[in-house]
């Protein structure tokens, strides 16, 4: 029986803890901590066990804690990561690692000295049944090499103090993690493009913006970023191979035909759209820690990867140039 803590008590913190506590086998959450210590205690309401630490970093250190969940806002990660690893903790962090690679360095150093995996990233879309079957059609080979990559992201709308690299650290790094994981690559250059910008966008952040790739094979991958859309949470991804392309089902819906139209409503929040992925993730990374000791989902190499990219696209905003992503060499652990 895994026994969890988990820092950061928002929305994911939130939806994470239900799942943990009601739908995963084999773990309990223990533990609770939150910036804003009201957000931690609603927690109890639901589920009174559950102990409130209003320091993060005591909830680290509790001997009841096994494992370590970091929900929080994403400047926070990276510390949080290394404060668990000092004590040798099992972590699970939500995307992204960090907000750098160089952080993402130091986090693989410090959990390479206990010679082992300790660190699961939140990149669930691996775990999407839509994009597991458009992986398993493009490396089984069928259609030939893949060539390039249409995605889209679109948000409804954003929170107050979100900035335009935000779209890059924050909603695009999914994109930077399951391409990479799609075509089997790494990156070999990255620019990000301001285009017309949306009415939508008032806040003072560029909306849309556009991520432009190329792996190391040369396929090369476009990427359109809308954090204002006004309409849903609309994920899109088209993979062209050589003999055909694969497309990412829509998620699963009732078509409504009803007054002269046919109706097909469109998610807003990302909690449904990835519902299943998020269960399916979770349950994995309990399993494997009861099973095997350590985590088998994204790992830290994963969250750097991102974050490489991630800096090379901030680094190309701008200049008009595309930038050379830079990786270490992959260490052994991770391979
Ligand atoms: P949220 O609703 O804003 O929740 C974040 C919580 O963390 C808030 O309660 C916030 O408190 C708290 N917090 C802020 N600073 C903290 C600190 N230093 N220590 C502990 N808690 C702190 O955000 P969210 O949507 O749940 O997102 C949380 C994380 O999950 C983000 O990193 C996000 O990128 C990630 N996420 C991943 C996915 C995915 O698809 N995998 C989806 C959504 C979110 P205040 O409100 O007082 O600031």
């Amino acid at each position: 029986m895994i026994r969890i803590g988990v820092i950061g008590c928002g929305a994911i913190g939130k939806d994470h803890i239900r799942r943990l506590m009601d739908l995963v086998p084999g773990c309990t959450v223990v533990a609770c901590s939150d910036y804003f210590v009201e957000a931690a205690k609603e927690v109890t309401k639901k589920y009174p066990d559950v102990k409130v630490y209003e320091n993060p970093n005591d909830l680290i250190a509790a001997q009841e804690v096994d494992a370590v969940m970091i929900t929080s806002i994403d400047s926070t990660h990276a510390a949080y990561v290394m404060e668990a690893l000092k004590y040798g903790k099992q972590i699970f962090c939500e995307k992204p690692l960090a907000l750098t690679a160089a952080e993402c360095e130091e986090i693989m150093k410090a959990e390479m000295a206990h010679g082992k995996r300790l660190v699961q990233v939140g990149f669930m879309r691996r775990y999407d049944r839509g994009y597991a079957e458009m992986k398993r059609i493009i490396t089984s080979g069928e259609l030939g090499a893949p060539l390039m990559i249409h995605a889209a992201h679109r948000n409804v709308s954003q929170g107050d103090g979100f900035q335009t690299d935000m779209g890059i650290t924050n909603v695009a790094i999914h994109e930077l993690d399951i391409c990479r994981w799609l075509l089997g690559d790494e990156y070999e250059s990255a620019q990000v493009l301001k285009v017309r910008q949306s009415s939508l966008s008032t806040r003072g952040y560029d909306n849309p913006q556009i991520v432009l790739l190329e792996t190391k094979s040369g396929a090369r991958i476009d990427v359109e970023v809308q954090v204002a859309d006004g309409y849903g949470y609309d994920i899109q991804c088209q993979v062209v191979c050589e003999k055909g392309t694969v497309n990412l089902p829509e998620p699963y819906t009732v078509y409504k035909r009803a007054n002269a139209t046919y109706q097909v409503p469109i998610l807003t929040d990302w909690k449904d759209r990835f519902i299943e992925a998020y269960d399916i993730e979770l349950t994995d990374w309990v399993n494997s820690l009861n099973q095997n000791g350590v985590p088998t989902g994204p790992s830290s190499w994963d969250g750097y990867a991102a974050c490489v990219a991630a800096d090379a696209l901030i680094k190309s905003r701008g200049t008009g140039q595309f930038l050379k992503v830079e990786m270490i060499e992959k260490p052994e652990m991770y391979k």
